[in-house]
């Protein structure tokens, strides 16, 4: 298997342990092609970006993309929070416009716009009612809907969704839909439910240590399990 890319990989920006340069350098080690250095975005309580941060993480990525220019292209994104129901994410226009791609996905520790927003990261955490099951569904609808979104990060972890009607409304918005390694979501269940929608799929080490650039073991198991047409992975070539 060749890895084309790897499109989630974290820094020492946000909670990842590693620079932006030491990930690239196992991409390099790797053989991978294209790398996407995607910190979470700054409406996080804990390990968020600072936001005034991206612009420097330009500015470091266009200097490593000359430095490596004959190795990798190496990609500045970022991993927004889907915020509530409207599908809001953290990201505002002058971020955006230093940015190569915008991926979004649930986050537990991602800042309530309000106290429904609250309760249903209670929801999510204790009850795992059927509402927050709606409301999740939702979050991630309309911010596909509302945003031009290149990839949704883990669609049901840490708060249930009907995988169907997301899979759907990616397809519309020609959202792909991660395949993450460290969180195992999507997982094979839910990979089986939706794998003739017809929506594409990119798979994600979601590395947190630079040595997990492109790990992709967990995410591969689970497209053997579901039997998934390969095809439709973008990121990965057989
Ligand atoms: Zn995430
Ligand atoms: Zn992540």
């Amino acid at each position: 298997m060749k890895i084309l890319a790897d499109y989630h990989t974290h820094t020492k920006y946000s909670h990842g342990k590693g620079t932006i340069e030491e990930n690239v350098q196992v991409a390099i080690s790797k053989g991978i092609e294209v790398l996407g250095i995607s910190d979470h975005g700054y409406q996080h309580l804990t390990y968020g970006i600072k936001k005034d941060d991206i612009f420097k993480m330009r500015e470091e990525v266009d200097y490593l993309n000359e430095k490596y220019k004959d190795k990798i292209k190496i990609l500045l994104g970022v991993e927004c929070n889907i915020l509530d129901d409207k599908g809001n994410i953290d990201i505002n226009e002058k971020m955006r416009g230093v940015l190569d791609y915008v991926m979004a996905g649930y986050h537990f520790g991602s800042m309530p716009k309000n106290i429904r927003g609250l309760f249903n990261h209670v929801d999510n955490y204790i009850i795992r009612s059927s509402k927050s099951k709606d409301y999740n569904t939702l979050a991630v609808i309309n911010a596909m809907k509302n945003n031009d979104i290149f990839v949704i990060t883990h669609p049901g972890d840490k708060g249930d969704v009907y995988i169907e009607e997301i899979a759907k409304v990616a397809k519309e918005t020609k959202t792909r839909l991660e395949i993450n390694s460290s969180h195992r979501f999507l997982n094979a269940s839910q990979l089986k439910e939706i794998k003739n929608i017809g929506n594409t799929f990119i798979v994600g080490s979601d590395a947190h240590i630079s040595e997990n650039v492109g790990n992709f073991t967990k995410a591969l198991e689970t497209i053997k399990e579901s039997d998934l047409d390969l095809s439709l992975i973008e990121n990965i070539k057989f």
